[in-house]
């Protein structure tokens, strides 16, 4: 271990999950925030911002930036670091296709990204739905450019990323969250390879889809085995890969075994753009859906620049 190595420097090991002062973020209180808020619940959207704890609501929020959650707020997995509801979700809202495109609409946006929860109880998993919800938004706000956050599809992903794909949206994110040896014990529903074969298959079906996935630091993972998994994404093809500190919503979800540096999240980075993603974004509080519109756009320059010089 050198000092000057500072992915192998010890990061802040947290003895009472106490945030160093690099997590710390402000509260939620501008007039922004609770104009989207409003919003939301007039449309009857859910949010990843709100379903998921997630500490930038108050940056995002405040300029209109929202992840709409699709497909209900209960999900059919139980990961032991999302803070997602689950149990047996409700009956799947035929008006949400159209009311995520007014929400898009009114809120202006340039850029909007789609998740959902995990949906293993409908027979195509919940494709349809987000099919439905690009062509409601390219209908009503043909300008604004697309990104999806699919779950993996589990058992049925080929047929739903080939209909996903045809919707053709701009950006397809899948996450594989963490490293393979803590599937187990983080995403027990879920397997690593799949959600990597379902983001080549991505790729496969339609290469001018840029990728995108992204994992949590700070659950116990080993640096090597993170270099491992930007490989693997590169294996398969992935323009652009985003890391970020995992944050335990409430004391009954999986401990934070390790506050990485802002130093680390650096020099994980540059051992990523040495390996060839279009773009990288590291740091502790990068989430796949922060700045997402900035990052489309900085992803977009990349691959003209790269095409041109070839
Ligand atoms: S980073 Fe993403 S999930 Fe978090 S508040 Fe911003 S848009 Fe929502």
């Amino acid at each position: 271990m050198s000092e000057a190595d500072p992915i192998a420097i010890p990061a802040a090991r947290p003895e009472r999950q106490r945030k160093p002062d690099w997590i710390r973020v402000k509260a939620p209180t501008s007039v922004g925030f609770a104009e989207t808020k409003a919003m939301m619940r007039r449309l009857n959207l859910n949010t990843v911002c709100e379903e998921a704890a997630c500490p930038n609501i108050g940056e995002c929020w405040t300029k209109k930036h929202a992840t709409v959650m699709i497909l209900g707020d209960v999900c059919t997995r139980a990961c032991a670091f999302c803070n997602v509801k689950t149990g047996m979700p409700r009956q799947v809202d035929a008006l949400e296709p159209q009311h995520t495109a007014d929400a898009a609409a009114e809120l202006g946006l340039e850029h909007i990204v789609i998740t959902s929860v995990d949906r293993d109880d409908l027979p195509d998993g919940g494709a349809s739905q987000f099919v439905k919800v690009i062509e409601a938004l390219r209908r009503t706000t043909p300008s604004t450019t697309i990104e999806i956050l699919t779950p993996d599809f589990r058992n049925k992903h080929e047929r739903a990323v080939e209909a996903i794909v045809a919707a053709r949206p701009d950006v397809y994110n899948h996450n594989l969250e963490t490293v393979p040896r803590l599937y187990p014990t983080i995403r027990p529903g879920a397997r690593y390879y799949a959600s990597l074969r379902l983001l080549e298959s991505v790729k496969r079906h339609d290469p001018s889809i840029f990728t995108k996935s992204g994992v949590m630091l700070g659950l116990g993972e080993e640096r090597l085995e993170v270099h491992q998994v930007m490989d693997d994404m590169r294996s398969a093809d992935i323009d652009f890969l985003t890391m970020g500190q995992y944050l335990q919503p409430t004391p009954k979800h999986t401990k934070v075994m390790d506050f990485v540096t802002p130093k680390a999240f650096d020099a994980y980075a540059a051992i990523a753009r040495a390996k060839g993603f279009l773009l990288v974004a590291s740091s502790p509080l990068t989430r796949s859906s922060y700045h997402a519109g900035d990052d489309f756009a900085r992803m977009r320059g990349a691959r003209e620049a790269k095409l041109a010089r070839s």
